[in-house]
């Protein structure tokens, strides 16, 4: 008797936060003080070596020619919008379903973003819909590897040649994901990474990357990063400073070694959620198509609507269980995307999604006994 009240007391005052940044901070310290004092010593402060080393690192991790880094992801998407020669009058296709990020990219980039619905399944941009938004002044559509998980690569590359229409891919979420054995950041003509600390990779602050093969756009972002210039004070095109810091590489240069370790750590993570969580009714859980290899930047389940989502939360919120919404307000419902033309009802699955998802707690160093905590309390909940 007493064991078990004990075992159910200790359940009871653990506590789950939704992702647990000191404590990687406090597994690496020693790490990133020894990455940290040279960039002071040197006062190396901008595009210093840890700067280099770093691009030419991430680059060898995604497996791509060049990575230029940026001071965010969404610079990265814009800049490479840019460099890859789009501004006003072309169209941008993505999806709804994201982060308002991939869209701003396409706004400053001077273009007008058309959105396409995703599948139900994967919440990831449905290829199906993509003739519908199809014009003649489409240039680039942007799939975007949504919490971790590759969009259909091969199908939307199949119909993107097929089109002469280039493909950005957003992988923001997606460090080090796989469709069929190919890495994301690998299928389009560039990619775009956030290092947000939050992301799978992140900084200790703000950081982003393009990815790519190709010599003429790795060139240009370099050169829009850094106000158009190959030479100090020769500008050569209009630019802007969208650096990333050498200390912020220097600490990302010390965490990309852990990288595979720590997505490893999530999958096992996403399969012991599936395992405990499957067959409770009134819950969707992921969907991993075949050959899909997701890193799980977040772990989202569906529960029936907003109402209950709001009660689930609350009552997981009681046990010490911090949940999130991943994103309670589609793209083209946001006022700052009111131009587009959009309405309500025009994206219905993106739109249901926005009312049903609810993210789960997810970074590696979850525990067992964290995530029974976790599936316990919301199985209660659902009753
Ligand atoms: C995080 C994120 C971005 C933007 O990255 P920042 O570094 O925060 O600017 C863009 N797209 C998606 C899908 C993201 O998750």
């Amino acid at each position: 008797m007493s064991v078990s009240l004990a075992q159910s007391q200790t359940k009871e005052s653990l506590s789950v936060p939704f992702i647990d940044l000191k404590q990687q901070f406090e597994n690496l310290k020693p790490e990133l003080d020894k990455a940290l004092s040279p960039v002071f010593q040197d006062a190396s402060f901008i595009l210093g070596p840890a700067v280099k080393s770093f691009e030419a690192n991430f680059a060898k991790y995604v497996g791509t020619k060049h990575c230029v880094t940026l001071h965010s992801g969404t610079a990265a998407l814009h800049l490479a919008l840019i460099a890859m020669g789009i501004g006003p009058g072309d169209e941008v296709i993505t999806v709804p379903n994201t982060f308002v990020a991939t869209v701003e990219g396409i706004a400053f980039a001077g273009a007008t973003a058309k959105l396409v619905e995703v599948d139900p399944k994967t919440y990831n941009l449905d290829v199906k819909e993509l003739d519908k938004a199809y014009t003649s002044k489409t240039k680039v559509i942007i799939p975007v590897h949504l919490y971790g998980q590759c969009a259909n690569m091969s199908e939307i590359m199949d119909w993107a040649n097929a089109k002469g229409v280039q493909v950005l891919e957003d992988a923001c979420q997606a460090h080090g994901a796989k469709d069929k054995g190919k890495s994301a950041g690998t299928f389009g003509v560039a990619s775009c990474f956030s290092f947000y600390p939050g992301k799978n990779l992140g900084a200790a602050g703000e950081g982003g990357a393009v990815c790519t093969n190709d010599d003429d756009i790795a060139e240009k972002v370099r050169l829009l990063r850094d106000h158009g210039s190959r030479k100090k004070y020769v500008h050569e095109i209009v630019g802007h400073n969208f650096r990333l810091d050498s200390l912020q590489a220097a600490v990302l240069e010390v965490k990309l070694p852990y990288l595979d370790q720590w997505n490893a750590q999530r999958r096992k993570h996403a399969a012991s959620y599936m395992q405990k969580l499957a067959g409770v009714e009134g819950l969707v859980l992921p969907h991993v198509p075949e050959g899909s290899e997701p890193v799980f930047h977040l772990f989202i389940v569906q529960v029936a609507d907003s109402q209950v989502r709001q009660k689930v939360q609350d009552y997981l919120n009681t046990k010490n269980v911090s949940t999130g919404i991943h994103y309670p307000v589609p793209v083209h419902l946001q006022e700052a995307f009111s131009n587009l033309g959009y309405s309500k009802g025009d994206f219905e699955i993106s739109e249901n999604l926005a009312e049903r998802v609810l993210s789960l707690p997810m970074f590696p160093e979850l525990t067992e006994a964290q995530i029974d905590h976790v599936v316990q309390s919301l199985k209660e909940a659902l009753k």
